[in-house]
């Protein structure tokens, strides 16, 4: 391809992308395409010869478009949103033009040096302590699999990565029912093992874990001659919210000297408003602290920041230099890639210095508080309505709810059609979750566009399924 060529085409990819987020709230938001029809539309071989651009774009329209979710339409209230607000893809345009693979700082300076600032822009911004660093990863689940492998480095007197763990005490860790899956597959990936993570209850309305309970477990390891290493506390869990009682936790857990982990990947962008800093009090005294901005902030996917309080552990369980990543004389710059599992680093801070700009912090916190008013406005007008129970309060943008079952059918396929039903007619997106057993509709508002009117529609389509028949 020349350049006069490729000038074409990104120009037409360009115009491709604003003309597509124009038309999203025409669109249905989850793909209507049953498993197999795009792949059966897909050539089975790579071509031998070369093909003109125009069929492979007029391909990309005709198969790929159709079985694509829109995760920008502004009616995804389905899992959490993953947004990537026009700045932010702006800014990717020209990472993915460069293309630069940013693991030393010499391999890019500016990417280092870039992605230190927005870590100190965004502490600042969470209202976090100017002690902590930190530095930007691909997902949660990478920055939790690094504090999960610190803790168990630190634990063992970093003895884990030279030795392995056979024939070391076994090593325990802590997190309440209501964590991420992310949580169990680092326990599964460090070596930990599942039977060692400890699933401390829950209790109250924020389904946080209990203290007593997490003290009591740590006690009851020691005198067994297991070695507790840390515990995971969350903000804002994945089904329907949980928080735990960060501060009591951490006094908890520092009690013992074991790390603490804050998962915090969807909630953490609310932090940014000061009013709602106190559903995470105390992780200033946390260990780390992770937070996705690809999430609700804003910042294209992929866009993971881990905040630490103390990088030499991380840099001594992860750091490994071999000759040909030795940087002379650049001693005293970080090397990111000494921060996390993957060598290989995208530039993901440029994404983060557009957007953080171009809307200010002030913009980014409106449209936090609008989410918010208005996944409580619909909660309202679920809660008074006698088609529908509540099954969770809101925290943050998310409550939980279920259509009245009906006499006489089985509970659990109703709400299952009803929420199948939904999501083939595509002006609205909602996944479910099990709470308690049961299972129920997940509602978040959180998508950058969204409007209003947007939550309207979900509550006028919400109206229209439950008076008909499912
Ligand atoms: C989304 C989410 C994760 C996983 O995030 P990835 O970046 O996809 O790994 C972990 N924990 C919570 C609470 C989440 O909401």
């Amino acid at each position: 391809m020349d350049s006069r060529e490729f000038l074409e085409w990104s120009e037409k990819a360009a115009r491709w992308g604003v003309e597509y987020r124009e038309k999203l709230r025409d669109l249905p938001v989850r793909a209507q395409t049953s498993p197999g029809e795009i792949a059966a539309q897909i050539a089975p071989h790579a071509p031998e010869a070369g093909e003109a651009m125009e069929a492979i774009f007029a391909d990309f329209e005709r198969i790929i478009l159709p079985g694509m979710t829109h995760w920008q339409h502004p009616r995804f209230f389905a899992y959490f949103p993953a947004n990537a607000a026009p700045a932010s893809v702006v800014a990717e345009y020209l990472v993915t033009a460069m293309a630069a693979q940013c693991m030393l700082w010499q391999t890019s300076p500016a990417a280092t040096e870039l992605e230190t600032a927005m870590i100190g822009w965004l502490r600042d911004a969470l209202g976090l302590p100017a002690e902590f660093t930190g530095s930007i990863q691909d997902s949660a689940s990478s920055a939790t699999l690094n504090a999960v492998l610190v803790m168990r480095e630190r634990a063992l007197g970093w003895a884990g990565n030279r030795e392995g763990l056979s024939g070391q005490p076994r090593i325990r860790i802590y997190a309440s029912s209501h964590v991420h899956t992310s949580i169990d597959r680092a326990i599964w990936v460090s070596g930990v093992g599942e039977a060692n993570l400890v699933r401390i209850p829950v209790t109250g309305k924020s389904r946080g874990m209990d203290p007593v309970a997490l003290d009591a477990a740590i006690r009851k390891d020691l005198e067994s001659g297991y070695l507790p290493a840390g515990v995971i506390a969350c903000t804002g869990g994945t089904s329907i919210g949980a928080h735990d009682d960060t501060e009591a936790v951490v006094r908890v857990a520092h009690g013992h000297g074991l790390y603490v982990h804050v998962d915090a990947a969807w909630a953490g962008a609310a932090m940014i408003c000061p009013e709602l800093r106190s559903f995470w009090r105390g992780v200033e005294t946390a260990d780390s602290v992770v937070f996705n901005p690809h999430k609700w902030l804003g910042a294209q996917f992929d866009c993971s920041v881990q905040f630490i309080r103390d990088p030499d552990s991380l840099v001594r369980t992860l750091a490994i230099q071999p000759e040909y990543l030795k940087t002379s004389g650049k001693d005293g710059f970080i090397n990111y890639s000494e921060w996390s599992v993957p060598l290989g680093r995208r530039f993901r801070a440029l994404k983060l210095w557009f957007l953080l700009r171009h809307h200010g912090l002030e913009g980014l916190r409106q449209m936090i508080r609008n989410h918010i008013a208005w996944a409580e406005e619909l909660y309202r007008r679920l809660k008074t309505d006698e088609r529908f129970e509540i099954t969770s309060e809101p925290f943050l943008s998310l409550f939980s709810f279920r259509p009245v079952v009906p006499a006489g059918q089985d509970e659990e396929a109703y709400v299952q059609r009803f929420l199948d039903a939904i999501n083939n007619d595509g002006r609205i997106y909602l996944t479910q979750t099990r709470l308690e057993g049961k299972l129920v509709i997940r509602f978040q508002a959180g998508q950058f566009d969204m409007r209003q009117e947007d939550a309207e529609m979900a509550h006028a389509v919400l109206s229209e399924f439950a008076d008909q028949p499912i």
